[in-house]
Order: C-alpha cells, then sequence, then structure tokens
C-alpha cells in the first residue's frame, strides 16, 4: 500500500491555506487510499523565536483541527514529532549527507532569515537545518508520497536528493519519495496581500481566514479583500491576483474551476459574497466537530499517544537500518 506522510508546524492558528491545499485533501482522499501518516511537526516551530506554552497549545489545537477535518484515527496515524525521537535520530545522520550550500539556496530559509535579521534579531542554526529535518520526517516511514501545497515543493526535491545520495553511498535504504500538489488551491494567498501567501505564522491580520474564525469574521475579511480597479470578473492570476485569488477559493470550496466561475460574475461585490459563503459553509462542519472534540480533550490525548506509538514502530527499523548503513 501507497505510504504517504505529511505535517503541518504549530507556529500559528490554522488557516483556510492549510485546509484547502492540505488538510481537505488528507481527509476526503489521501487517509482511504493510503497508509497515512499526518504529524505535527512541533520541533519545527522552535526555529523562529517561539513562545514555549504556546507551541504547546498550538500543537494541541492543531491535532484537534486534524480530527475535526476528518482525520479518522481508524484509517490514518496522527501524532505529534516530538513523542518521536526516530526524527531527530535520523535528521543527524542525514546532516552527514546534506551540504551547507544546499541549505543556504533553501527559498524559505532566505525569506525567513532575511526576516529575522530584519527584525534585529539572530538566524538559529535549526532554521538552516530544518529542510535535513523534515527529510528525516518523510524518509523516516518509507514514504512514497508526500501531499503538499506549492510552497514546500523544493524541501521533497532535496530530500529526494538526499535519499538517492545516501543510498548511492551507503547502499539501498530509502524509498524515495515524490510530492504530489492539489489541482486547486495549493497556493491560497493573503486577502490583503495577494502576492503572498496566506500563512499561519504572520501575524494576526485581516487578509488571513483562520479556521476557527466566527461566521461574520470571515464575510468581513472576504468582502474587504483587495482586488483592483477593473470592473470584469476575468481569471488571470498574473495581472488580477486578487480576484483569482478570490476565484480559487470559490472553486476549490464549491468544486467548480477558476476560469469557469470568472464567466458567471459581473460584479466583484457578487463573486466576493458567494465566496464568503462558500468558505462559511465549507469550515461549519470542522468548527462544530472541533467544539465537540473540545469537550473531550482525553480522546485527543489517546488518538495522540497511539498515534506516537505506531509511528514509532514504523519508524524504528528504517532509520536503525540507516544507522547501520553510514556506520554506527
Ligand atoms: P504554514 O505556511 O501555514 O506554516 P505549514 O508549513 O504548516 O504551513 O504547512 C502545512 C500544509 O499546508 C503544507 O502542506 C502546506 O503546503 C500547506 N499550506 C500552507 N499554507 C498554504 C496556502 N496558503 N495555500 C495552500 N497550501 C498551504
Amino acid at each position: 500500500m501507497t505510504r504517504v506522510f505529511s505535517g503541518i508546524k504549530p507556529t500559528g492558528h490554522l488557516t483556510l491555506g492549510n485546509y484547502l491545499g492540505a488538510m481537505r485533501r488528507w481527509a476526503a482522499v489521501d487517509q482511504h487510499r493510503a497508509d497515512a501518516l499526518f504529524c505535527i511537526v512541533d520541533l519545527h516551530a522552535l526555529t523562529v523565536d517561539h513562545d514555549p506554552a504556546r507551541v504547546r497549545r498550538l500543537s494541541r489545537q492543531a491535532a484537534t483541527l486534524l480530527l475535526a477535518s476528518g482525520l479518522d484515527p481508524e484509517l490514518c496515524t496522527v501524532f505529534v514529532q516530538s513523542h518521536v525521537d526516530e526524527h531527530t535520530r535520523l535528521s543527524y545522520v542525514l546532516e552527514c549527507v546534506a551540504t551547507d550550500g544546499e541549505m543556504r539556496r533553501m527559498i524559505q530559509y532566505k525569506e525567513k532569515a532575511a526576516r529575522e535579521r530584519e527584525r534585529g534579531g539572530s538566524v538559529r542554526l535549526s532554521l538552516l537545518t530544518y529542510p535535513v529535518l523534515m527529510a528525516a520526517d518523510i524518509l523516516a516511514y518509507g514514504t512514497d508520497e508526500v501531499p503538499v501545497g506549492d510552497d514546500q515543493t523544493q524541501h521533497v526535491e532535496l530530500t529526494r536528493d538526499l535519499a538517492v545520495r545516501f543510498n548511492q553511498r551507503y547502499g539501498h535504504t530509502f524509498v524515495v519519495p515524490r510530492a504530489t500538489r492539489p489541482q486547486v488551491a495549493a497556493r491560497v494567498m493573503n486577502l490583503q496581500e495577494p502576492t503572498s501567501k496566506m500563512g499561519k505564522s504572520d501575524d494576526a491580520g485581516p487578509g488571513i481566514v483562520y479556521l476557527l474564525d466566527e461566521p461574520d469574521v470571515v464575510r468581513k475579511k472576504i468582502m474587504r479583500a483587495v482586488t483592483d480597479s477593473g470592473r470584469d470578473v476575468v481569471y488571470d492570476p498574473e495581472a488580477r491576483p486578487g480576484l483569482a485569488n478570490l476565484l480559487e477559493i470559490l472553486a476549490a470550496c464549491t468544486g467548480g474551476n477558476p476560469s469557469g466561475l470568472s464567466g458567471v460574475y459581473e460584479s466583484y461585490g457578487a463573486l466576493k459574497r458567494d465566496t464568503a459563503e462558500a468558505v462559511v459553509e465549507v469550515l461549519r462542519p470542522v468548527q462544530e466537530r472541533h467544539r465537540e472534540l473540545c469537550a473531550d480533550p482525553g480522546y485527543v490525548e489517546g488518538v495522540l499517544r497511539d498515534g506516537a506509538e505506531r509511528a514509532r514502530a514504523l519508524a524504528r527499523p528504517t532509520v536503525d537500518a540507516a544507522y547501520r548503513a553510514i556506520g554506527l
């Protein structure tokens, strides 16, 4: 059976981008067709300035939202990265096949390091080595496929390079995984700055729809989305990114296609109203289930405990084999 692995960072409240670009497909498709593992990658949340209590709270919230979005622990494995030591064990070994030049070329590193320096802060070494830990997350499980949004494809490419290099040098140990991307909503953009992605790590802003936003908050954010001064509704991501983003969100929520939908609307107002209602409807069942799960924290704890146990049992043989192959 195909092995699927993907993760989510507890660096902020989960967004509509996380949901449409990743979580929804994990629940609707991946957990049914594959042996799938979904991980709250909390170690990755420590690569930039962080508040310990907040990371712990957000990890729990991310787990609850993954279950609320439809992941079923009978069908897939949901767990927290730091509960399974194999990730860091393997990461060190992979650091011994990766190069510093490779790390410095990573776009996310360059962007995030520049942001840290602009703020006058120092750049944590873990920000540079983060893609190696991500490679370990994936390779430890003999993963075939990694369903991710566009922002993560470079990291999956690096993971493939490291797996191939390790196998060539030390004998076949790792499955070489590949990234799979969603057909729609691979990159949901910020509603106020439609040229940058809707990222949860950004400071709370009017351009980000959070999964737990109240319906009226969702409506307000979408009605105020930046478009442009044109009048006609056309799908043109290059020239009209704000409008294209709304059409993509609407298409992702209703199952249509963005350019087909552009022909349906004669005004920006009508498009925004329908997009807002479609998002509210998509979020409604997730929010309801989230409320139920919050009333039963013992259940979420249990799912994470069982998940870590299963993940550990799957990862250990591969990580042990990598240790032996590299000479330990
Ligand atoms: P974030 O950038 O929100 O911190 P993560 O790194 O935790 O996201 O990613 C979790 C998953 O959500 C990944 O598969 C990522 O590709 C996807 N994702 C994150 N933001 C978006 C977005 N704006 N549009 C589409 N997919 C996204």
